[in-house]
């Protein structure tokens, strides 16, 4: 099947930027391996209820309790200079 023929969706849209050598964040790429999964929603946007898949819990059209985003990381002032520190060693991070 040939993308242009699949149905609109945004795992489609992220397939498509995919396909065209964009790079997806991790979120996208679970919403655009979940509808390669499905084929492409062509029966629909629906839960594919295979709670067995570790995907499973990010699922797009996942029915019932949605993984929820925790709230804002908050770090303590020496997790901070550690992070920067690894970062440093990494070259991540100048001065
Ligand atoms: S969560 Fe469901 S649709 Fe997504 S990859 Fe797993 S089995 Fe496929």
């Amino acid at each position: 099947m040939d993308l242009k023929d699949i149905p609109h969706s945004a795992g489609k849209t992220f397939l498509e930027k995919y396909a065209g050598g964009g790079s997806l964040s991790a979120r996208q790429s679970i919403i655009a391996k979940c509808c390669d999964c499905m084929g492409y929603h062509v029966d629909g946007r629906i839960d594919c209820k295979l709670n067995r898949c570790p995907l499973y819990p990010f699922m797009p059209y996942r029915e019932g309790e949605k993984m929820k985003r925790k709230g804002p990381r908050v770090l303590s002032e020496d997790h901070k200079k550690k992070l920067v520190e690894g970062r440093r060693k990494k070259g991540q991070v100048r001065g």
